[in-house]
């Protein structure tokens, strides 16, 4: 079999290019999306994250507004600021970046993010209204494997999804997706039993374990469509997947490759919904 590549750095570009457009139309209605990005401490992952998402903020038009605080910030410190965002006019987008140093309780600062400005969609008001079928923002992973799966042209109604992993960021809201894009939706976790005869019946697997190339070719069916949402390094320190890659090539339609696949969804879905916000709190439905 002739297993396709689904190309998420172009599919990303691609969404990038639309929300251009969707900026420009928006400043000329007098709005101009703004992100706000608050990190704390000085975890050398998410500064890259940061810096990645001004660009990405940039490039499309938005405003970006950085708050780069010292580990030893107190927590009231970042409540305070993040008040203030949620009643500034010019910050439609507010993104606290995970994780958040020992002595906070990083639920608490989600929860004081205003729902409609919570473009990381963890908010439980956001998550909420995912589960029930609401208008609301949704975390930018799970959004982008959906969006990857719509762009290329990958049908999900009536389709088995297996999902594997059930954390709050991935697992879950991406089996919430599915099930709202009328997919039958099977989670699995680190005790299910048998995984793979559930894996075998799977048309469609999302994969979110954190475990480098846990899912193997063997474990599945022919022309099953494969999304890996892993982000490992393998023991050669090469970035890698939750999904083996070479043993699933020739036996699924459609793989994500990693690095290339999910990854650049997440950032373009983190824009879409800044502009999204920006729309919504500017009264527009662009
Ligand atoms: P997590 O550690 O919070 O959750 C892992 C899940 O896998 C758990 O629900 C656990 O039950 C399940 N699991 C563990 N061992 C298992 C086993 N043996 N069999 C079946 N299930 C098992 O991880 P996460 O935050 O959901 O992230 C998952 C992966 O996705 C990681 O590699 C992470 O780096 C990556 N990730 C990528 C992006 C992106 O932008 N592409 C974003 C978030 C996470």
């Amino acid at each position: 079999m002739n297993t396709q590549i689904i190309d998420g750095k172009s599919i990303a570009s691609e969404i990038k290019e639309e929300l251009r457009t969707r900026v420009e139309n928006l400043k000329s209605q007098g709005i101009t999306p703004g992100l706000a990005v608050i990190l704390v401490g000085e975890n050398p992952a998410s500064k890259v994250y940061v810096s990645n998402k001004k660009k990405a903020c940039e490039y499309i038009g938005m405003k970006s507004f950085s708050y780069e605080l010292p580990a030893e910030t107190s927590e009231k410190e970042v409540l305070d600021l993040v008040e203030t965002l949620n009643e500034d006019t010019h910050v439609h987008g507010i993104l606290v970046q995970l994780p958040l140093p020992k002595h906070m309780d990083e639920q608490k600062v989600i929860l004081k993010i205003a729902p409609n400005k919570d473009v990381d969609g963890f908010h439980p008001q956001n998550v909420g209204a995912l589960s029930i079928g609401l208008n609301g923002l949704v975390s930018c992973t799970p959004a982008g494997v959906i969006e990857l799966l719509k762009r290329s042209n990958i049908e999900m109604q009536g389709k088995h999804c297996v999902v594997v992993g059930r954390s709050n960021i991935v697992g879950k809201p991406v089996s919430l997706l599915l099930l709202r894009e009328h997919a039958t939706v099977t989670i699995c976790h680190s005790r299910t039993r048998d995984l793979e005869s559930v894996l075998k019946q799977a048309d469609i697997v999302v994969a979110a374990v954190g475990i480098p190339k846990f899912v193997k070719g063997s474990m599945l069916k022919s022309n099953v469509v494969v999304i890996d949402v892993g982000i490992n390094r393998d023991e050669n320190g090469k970035l890698c997947g939750d999904v083996d890659f070479e043993s699933c090539t020739n036996i699924a339609s459609h793989i994500t490759p990693v690095p290339g696949g999910v990854g650049p969804m997440t950032i373009a879905m983190l824009m879409n919904n800044c502009v999204l916000a920006a729309a919504t709190q500017g009264g527009t439905s662009n």
